[in-house]
Order: C-alpha cells, then sequence, then structure tokens
C-alpha cells in the first residue's frame, strides 16, 4: 500500500467506540483512514474512570432529571491525548452549526480531540477549562455524540487533499459557495419515458455550464433563498 503523510490526527473519546469504528471504517472515509491520510482513533471514555466501577456519570448538583458526565475521565483522557496545537471539539447541541466553512476550518488543524457527551451532557467546568470549541449538527437532540461526532469526521474530511477521487467533488457541492447544487443525470438517457434534459447530451460544454447554474439559482431561490442574501449571483 502507499504510504500517504497524515494530514489529521483524530481522537475520539465517547463511551461507544465500536460505534464510531463501525461508521468510520466504511467508504471514501474508511479508506482515507486506512491509507494513513486521517489518524483516527476512538477511545473509550470508561478507560479514563478512576471509580472502581469505571463509573462516569453522576446527578447533577441543583436536582433534574437525568445524569452528567462527571469532571475526572474527561480531564484524565484530554490530558492524555492533548497535543500542544489541539482543538478540543465538544459536539453539543447549543454548540456553533456545523457548516462546510466550519469543516474546512477543521479541515486545516493538525489535531483534533473530539468529545461525544451523553445523558444530559457534561459538567460544565470541563467545558470551561479544557473545550476550546463546541459544535451543533443542528437544531434537535440526539442521545449520544458519536454520530455528530462522525459527521463531523466525514464532512471535513472530505475536504483533505487526496481523500476524495476527484478534488473536483467539492466544487459543485451545496453549500460550497452561495448555490445549492444543480440536478444530475446518468445513463440510460432515456428510463421508463424519463428523458435526461436534451441539453446534457448535446456536448455543448458552455451551454451545459449556463443549464446548470440556471438550476442551481432556481433551486436556491426557492429552497434557500438565505444563502443568496448578500450577493445576487448572475446566470
Ligand atoms: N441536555 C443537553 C441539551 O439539551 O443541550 C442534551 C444532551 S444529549 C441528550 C447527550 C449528548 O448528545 C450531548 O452531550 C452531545 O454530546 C450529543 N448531542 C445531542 N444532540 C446533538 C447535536 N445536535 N449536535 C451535537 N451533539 C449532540
Amino acid at each position: 500500500m502507499t504510504a500517504f503523510t497524515v494530514a489529521i490526527r483524530i481522537d475520539l473519546v465517547t463511551l461507544f467506540p465500536a460505534m464510531a469504528d463501525g461508521f468510520l471504517q466504511e467508504s471514501v472515509i474508511g479508506k482515507a483512514i486506512d491509507k494513513g491520510l486521517i489518524a483516527f482513533k476512538a477511545h473509550d471514555l470508561r478507560a479514563y474512570s478512576k471509580d472502581k466501577h469505571r463509573k462516569v456519570d453522576d446527578m447533577p448538583y441543583g436536582g433534574g432529571p437525568g445524569m452528567l458526565m462527571t469532571c475526572q475521565p474527561l480531564f484524565d483522557a484530554v490530558d492524555a491525548l492533548a497535543t500542544p496545537d489541539c482543538e478540543v471539539v465538544y459536539l453539543c447541541p447549543d454548540g456553533e452549526q456545523l457548516t462546510n466553512k466550519l469543516a474546512k476550518e477543521l479541515a486545516q488543524k493538525s489535531h483534533l480531540i473530539l468529545i461525544s457527551g451523553h445523558y444530559e451532557g457534561i459538567d460544565q467546568r470541563f467545558r470551561d477549562k479544557k473545550v476550546t470549541r463546541e459544535v451543533s449538527i443542528g437544531d434537535y437532540v440526539l442521545t449520544n455524540g458519536t454520530l455528530p461526532a462522525c459527521v463531523l469526521v466525514d464532512c471535513l474530511g472530505r475536504q483533505i487533499p487526496g481523500v476524495l477521487g476527484e478534488e473536483n467533488s467539492l466544487t459543485g457541492d451545496s453549500y460550497n459557495g452561495k448555490l445549492l447544487a444543480f440536478p444530475q443525470f446518468t445513463r440510460p438517457a432515456v428510463y421508463d419515458g424519463l428523458e435526461v434534459p436534451p441539453v446534457l447530451l448535446g456536448g455543448n460544454h458552455a451551454e451545459i455550464e449556463k443549464w446548470r447554474r440556471e438550476r442551481q439559482i432556481e433551486k436556491t431561490k426557492q429552497r434557500r433563498p438565505d444563502l443568496m442574501k448578500d450577493q445576487e449571483p448572475q446566470p
């Protein structure tokens, strides 16, 4: 196998390492991990607990339902894994929204430590002292942060040069600029009476570009006019 230089190291601290390993061993990101472009490792938080039963949670001060993840295993895990330039990212519903722009920014880092919460979340003192960035994958609440962490790894991983087969694959993506992606078609040209737009079959690249851009504008105006509000793109 060809040796690649590691582009980014990512450590995930979670109660469910197998969940992340299963997700991230597949497809494009799985290949990037195999090739060594992304050095990914999921760590079991319980391995850092000093409790004789490997407990990592306790009741919240002030009362309320559910349990909170305690400081000790989290502080010890981050202290053991940290490097001088690492960014410690807590996945949480009240963090800044994950966007392609944020993923690109995080893809430039040399080392990320991702923290996945569970139960009602984690002790605020850990967030204040060790977390350098808080990221949400959307305005909804999941049971734990492992899938959000995998979503982040997938999203930033495809921004790393060499991870996607063709670097051009990124340029037509939604959220890469101010427009959503254009509609795409593949063979056959007619399927069950459904035809591919004739312009795509003609081989006139200028016409194809023009058609695609018009469709992008049309779709963006309809679905996400907010993306276009700073600057109206010209056809
Ligand atoms: N009580 C917390 C709140 O309302 O903000 C929710 C805790 S949630 C049940 C448990 C864990 O799932 C969180 O600590 C976080 O790591 C993860 N999580 C849930 N939804 C998420 C989201 N939308 N984005 C990122 N992480 C999320």
